[in-house]
């Protein structure tokens, strides 16, 4: 159930109603959107219904939620979810871009990206410290040692960090890092890894599992926000089908589908979709047309040499290339991209 709060309701009335629903039993969620409250409470409907919260002061009605997934659904809130990271949303008008390479290397590799990446106009850079790999016997990650660096290129560059957790052991430690926390495809459904990650004050990217619904991937994040953190952007990466010639298969309606469906920001990974740098650019042009609010995109210096996912890297100068041709898209309907500082 949710209760909308008027739009003149005051914190004390907001207060009250999420005590009363508390002292009742239910669990009580305060969602502040911008124009409007709204506490999504969970617990038995019938019971809900004659508690006489309805009539509350500041409550202007009750609204049941249909659909298994509930706080993070439309229904429980109308407008947009706005996260804001360091100097930038994601969710709002501007498009954000995280980019960065597949895990970060050495201290040059990752400073030198940061900075490549910032001047072509991202917001944040990404890399991988913890690689869950398809076989053990590929480099696993940095770790530690790995947090630090993206530490110091976030403060080098200004940059907002993002790095991929596996357990709560690592999800302690990033957060004490970076600015995001990433759960891979891979961890999806570990549902006592979203429940951490559902305690800790940080967005979360929640990236979709390699064959998740719409609807196990909506229930994933609620399993997040059902623990009070409500800073989820969910990340389309493509999902396995028969097709060989590309990594996974990029679903596209993914994103027009999970906006009607749910609040949530969405972001689009069109590098882990494909596997193929040169459909990484075409990709990307398309999910902004789509209606992504950001992209992830995998860039190294050197894709060559890149431990991990060279393939699918994009060069510096191609990454400037997207980043100039994105704007005219992003131009088209009638988003911007965020503004990136030029480094001095
Ligand atoms: C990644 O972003 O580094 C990654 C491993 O992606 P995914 O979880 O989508 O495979
Ligand atoms: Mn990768």
């Amino acid at each position: 159930m949710v209760i909308v709060m008027d739009l003149q309701a005051t914190e004390d009335q907001i207060k009250s109603v999420k005590k009363r629903l508390e002292e009742l039993g239910f669990k009580a969620h305060l969602i502040r959107g911008v124009e409007r409250i709204v506490i999504g409470a969970i617990g038995d409907r019938k019971q809900m219904m004659a508690s006489g919260i309805e009539v509350m002061p500041g409550v202007e009605k009750m609204v049941p939620i249909m659909k298994p997934f509930k706080l993070v659904s439309r229904e429980a809130k109308s407008e947009n979810t706005v996260i804001r990271i360091k100097d930038f949303d994601i969710g709002g008008e501007g498009i954000a871009v995280i980019a960065g390479p597949c895990a970060v290397e050495d201290r040059e590799q990752l400073i030198e990206t940061a900075r490549l990446v910032k001047e072509a106009g991202a917001q944040a850079i990404r890399g991988g410290t913890y690689k869950p790999r398809t076989s053990p016997y590929s480099f696993q990650g940095m770790e530690e040692e790995g947090l630090e660096l993206l530490a110091e290129a976030g403060v080098e560059t200004g940059l907002a960090t993002i790095t991929e957790v596996v357990d709560e052991k690592s999800l302690d430690l990033a957060a004490g890092y970076v600015d995001i926390i990433q759960i891979g495809a891979r961890n999806m459904q570990n549902f006592q890894l979203l429940r951490v990650a559902g305690r800790i004050n940080k967005p979360v990217v929640l990236k979709r599992g390699l064959s998740a619904t719409m609807e196990e991937w909506l229930m994933a994040a609620e399993y997040i926000m059902s623990e009070g953190n409500y800073n989820v952007i969910l990340c389309e990466r493509g999902i396995r089908t028969f097709e060989t010639y590309t990594r996974n298969t990029l679903d596209l309606s993914a994103v027009p589908l999970i906006k009607q469906l749910s609040h949530l920001p969405v972001i689009v990974d069109p590098s882990h979709a494909t596997g193929e740098w040169r459909l990484v650019a075409p990709l990307s042009k398309g999910a902004v047309a789509v209606g992504a609010d950001g992209l992830l995109v995998e860039v190294h210096p050197n894709p060559m040499k890149a431990l991990c996912d060279g393939p699918q890297s994009l060069t510096p100068d191609n990454f400037r290339q997207l980043m100039r041709e994105l704007a005219e898209i992003a131009k088209a309907v009638g988003r911007t991209m965020n503004q990136g500082e030029k480094l001095i």
